[in-house]
């Protein structure tokens, strides 16, 4: 299929894996629709997209755990950007490594709200144009976590887990009509994620990565945008991606 000039909102598109899915998308020639909270960082990413090849960019600075918010800002696109093409759900978060037992709260509500909330959110704002227009492709980001659950990651696995339910449920539910629905569920990627895990402990975070060579948000990105480009017929339901070095959620071979 060709992408050129297909709308694309990516949310959480300010940094990793939104970011590079807008470089990705933009050098197809697509129209970018950027959400996410740090709008000094969005406009980088909308300022490289454009230089990148996008058509146009439109940014918009959204906190996906609030609903009003998301349907706001869906209805009132401008003309010109109502008619979404392909939606990528990809803000996401990982907060802590505890047990659950003594886990906080605090994440995991952001954990909850952003993953599972938030993408609900986003695709029940944005998936009845696409039924209406008889055109549209959601991908979401899910995880290697979402199926197999690893220590000290319950709830984080469990909005993964919920991911790829919503994920299948929706591909049901749009049966019938041309929407396409897809999870990409990678596993170890280098971002800012364990960053954010760590709530900034950087010492912390490198040590995840330690000994593997992780995934690019570009491999993710990349298979993001291949896996919209299949002919209008086909729809991939489902990538399961790793670095060579990692398994599953718990297996790795990392190097001495
Ligand atoms: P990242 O570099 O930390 O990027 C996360 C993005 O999500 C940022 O752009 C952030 O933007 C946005 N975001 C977070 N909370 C948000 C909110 N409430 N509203 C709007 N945007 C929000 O992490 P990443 O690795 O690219 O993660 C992207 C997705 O991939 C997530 O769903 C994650 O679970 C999934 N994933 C990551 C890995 C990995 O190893 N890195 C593996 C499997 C799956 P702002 O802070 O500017 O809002």
């Amino acid at each position: 299929m060709n992408l050129r000039d297909k709308i694309v909102f990516i949310t959480g598109a300010s940094a990793g894996i939104g970011a590079a899915t807008a470089m990705a998308f933009a050098a197809e020639g697509c129209k970018l629709l950027l959400a996410a909270r740090r709008a000094g960082k969005l406009a980088e990413v909308a300022l490289r997209a454009r230089e990148r090849g996008a058509q146009s960019v439109y940014s918009i600075d959204l906190d996906v755990r609030d609903y009003r918010a998301v349907q706001t800002a869906i209805d009132e696109l401008p003309e010109e950007w109502a008619e979404i093409d392909i939606l990528v759900n990809n803000a996401g978060l990982s907060r802590g490594l505890d047990k659950l037992y003594v886990g906080r709260i605090q994440d995991w509500e952001e954990m909850i709200d952003t993953n599972v909330k938030g993408l609900l959110y986003v695709t029940r704002a944005v998936v009845p144009g696409m039924v209406v227009r008889g055109r549209g492709h959601v991908i979401n980001l899910g995880s290697t976590a979402g199926e197999m659950t690893y220590p000290n990651g319950a709830v984080y696995c469990a909005t993964k887990a919920a991911e790829r339910a919503i994920n299948d449920g929706l591909r049901q539910d749009v049966l019938g009509t041309p929407v396409r629905v897809t999870s990409v569920d990678p596993g170890m990627v280098e971002t800012d994620f364990s960053l954010v895990r760590f709530h900034g402990d950087a010492e912390r975070a490198a040590k995840v990565y330690k000994g593997v060579q992780p995934l690019t948000a570009e491999d993710v990105a990349e298979t993001i945008v291949w896996a919209a480009g299949r002919p209008a017929h086909v729809n991939i339901a489902r990538v399961l991606m790793t670095p060579v070095q990692q398994a599953n959620s718990l297996l790795f071979s990392r190097n001495e």
